[in-house]
């Protein structure tokens, strides 16, 4: 073996939050390490970045090393697996690997994106294996809420590493195989380095229950209700999906989709086979000609999402597509942590309409994809690693992770956080060094930092509004006309009753008043002197500081 030969591992992004996978495995001497990415996925922002509704990880160093980067492994189509792909590939151009139902959704939700026309996924066989220069890479059936969730066994020189990616125990998977349990033992009797396992549910103890189980549930739930039924669900959750369509031709109602990201996961799934022996589904214009009692509506929006079919629904606004007292609307779903409120308001909205709700919190219409404690527990005993990394999760499910796997007797534990570089071979395994990480924000078609100055403005704007100033000089430094002034986001009056612009103008022209000739003649100190002191009288007069903006023009 050459001198100085290293198997690194470093996430730019899912450690330390539940989202934006991305993780590259490294191998050889530091200075001419060969390179894997595994996963390229994103984040949904929350309020604090006002106009972002996507966040994406920092690739700098991954373009830095791009020349040894040999590909990009997918685990399995998840957005917070795959979901950067389409922003962050073209910087890449690297190869991709994914099985074919997550290639099948990349390639339909990319068709129309110039920047991915270049992308062909290399599909791989569940189960089956590729070699990447000195990565030899396994792909483990596992099972999940999508289809053809995989682990990876990624072998090399110095040992093997299994990235479970994202996974649960389900003995009776409704789609697709069982986690394989017998492969992963028997990778864990070649022995196995390092498990980089997913934390998402290790708050949790016990064992999730099955999908069957679900299935069953829903499919007594749409047989007794009495008008239309409305399922939300994820809508790549093909088995759930499924479940529904089974439900509604056993019980004599016809299925019809209600929101886009349902319609291309239905796509993909029918062509990867998924939805054979089913019967084709209806579009919502054929929502009024069926009876109530004949109709099962599928609709996207289970987070709350403002734009999604339920949402609109629960405002009376999709259309034809119109609820009555009496139907049933079930929350096939969990609500996301930070989600709560939006999804709150829709339910408020359907149960305003007399629209019945159920959710998980009193029927089991939804069981999780990932593993409980007891699960991790499992996993760990079958491929018994030298060392165990905690990824998928934040900080609080990694530390409790990190502390569950010494409590289950794995001898190396190692707490790592996005853009901390690990050795795990040769020697002590533990944190080498920092690589440039952090996250982007897909502002409308624009990536810009998500710390950039242009969105920490929105929030100053929405907070206190702006005002812009527009004061000619003349050469000589004397005013010339009246000032001109635009408020936004301000209320019409000061708190004494004052109208607003009435003290915006006594602030400028007090300000001008006591300017002497030379600041006149200066651009810059008249726009700070009046910016000044309009912050501090509308601060005075309202109790918050709007933007000022302030134009000097010569006349
Ligand atoms: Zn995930
Ligand atoms: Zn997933």
């Amino acid at each position: 073996m050459d001198g100085g030969e290293e198997l690194v591992f470093c996430a730019l992004g899912g450690l330390g939050e539940i989202g934006m996978n991305a993780a590259l495995y490294g191998f050889g001497p530091p200075q001419r390490r060969k390179y894997i990415m595994v996963d390229l996925g994103l984040s949904f922002a929350g309020p604090d970045l006002p106009g972002v509704d996507l966040l994406l990880p920092d690739l700098t160093f991954v373009e830095k090393i791009k020349k040894d980067l040999l590909g990009l492994v997918i685990t399995h189509a998840h957005e917070d697996h795959i979901g950067a792909v389409a922003d962050l590939w073209p910087n890449l151009r690297c190869r991709v690997f994914a099985t074919r139902f997550a290639a099948g959704l990349l390639n339909a939700k990319h068709a129309n994106d110039m920047n991915l026309s270049k992308l062909e996924v290399e599909t791989v066989q569940i189960g089956g294996r590729i070699k990447l220069g000195p990565f030899d890479i396994e792909f483990v059936p596992v099972a999940h809420s999508i289809p053809e969730s995989c682990a990876l066994a990624i072998r090399t020189p110095l040992g093997t590493v299994v990235h479970s990616g994202d996974w649960k125990i389900d003995p009776t998977p409704t789609m697709g195989p069982p986690t394989d349990a017998d492969r992963l033992t028997a990778i864990g009797d070649e022995g196995v380095l390092a498990l980089i396992c997913d934390s998402t549910n290790i708050l949790r103890d016990g064992e999730s229950p099955s999908e069957k189980e679900v299935a069953e549930n829903l499919e007594t739930l749409i047989g007794n209700a009495p008008g239309r039924v409305v399922v939300t669900t994820f809508a790549s959750n093909v088995s759930r999906l499924k479940a529904v369509a089974d439900a509604a031709a056993a019980t004599g109602r016809s299925v019809i989709i209600g929101g886009r990201a349902m319609e291309r996961t239905i796509g993909v799934a029918r062509e990867c086979g998924y939805l054979d022996g089913v019967p084709p589904f209806f579009s919502t214009e054929r929502y009024s000609a069926l009876d109530r009692n004949r109709t099962v509506l599928l609709a996207t929006g289970s987070q709350g999402e403002p734009r999604a079919a339920l949402a609109r629904m629960s405002q009376d606004d999709y259309g034809d597509v119109r609820l009555a007292p009496g139907d049933r609307v079930i929350f096939s779903s969990r609500t996301i942590p930070g989600n709560e409120r939006e999804v709150g308001k829709i339910i408020n909205g359907l149960v305003a309409q007399g629209v019945e709700v159920i959710t998980d919190r009193t029927h089991m219409v939804h069981v999780s994809g990932h593993p409980r404690r007891a699960e991790v527990a499992k996993f760990y005993g079958w491929v018994r690693p030298q060392i165990a990394v905690p990824a998928h999760g934040e900080p609080l499910h990694l530390a409790e992770h990190a502390a569950f796997a010494t409590a289950l007797g794995v001898p190396k534990v190692v707490k790592a956080r996005n853009g901390d570089m690990v050795v795990l071979a040769p020697g002590d395994p533990g944190v080498i060094d920092q690589v440039p990480h952090g996250q982007l924000a897909k502002d409308g078609h624009v990536v810009v930092p998500a710390n950039d100055a242009s969105i920490a403005a929105r929030t100053k704007l929405a907070f206190a509004g702006i005002i812009s100033i527009a004061v000619c000089f003349t050469q000589r430094g004397d005013v010339s006309g009246d000032p001109d002034v635009l408020m936004s986001g301000l209320p019409s009056h000061t708190r004494d009753g004052k109208p607003m612009d009435v003290a915006v103008d006594e602030a400028i022209f007090n300000t001008l008043d006591n300017l002497g000739r030379g600041k006149r003649r200066d651009p810059d100190a008249a726009a700070n002197a009046i910016e000044r002191a309009v912050r501090g009288a509308v601060g005075h007069a309202w109790g918050k500081k709007p933007l000022v903006h302030v134009l000097i023009v010569e006349a």
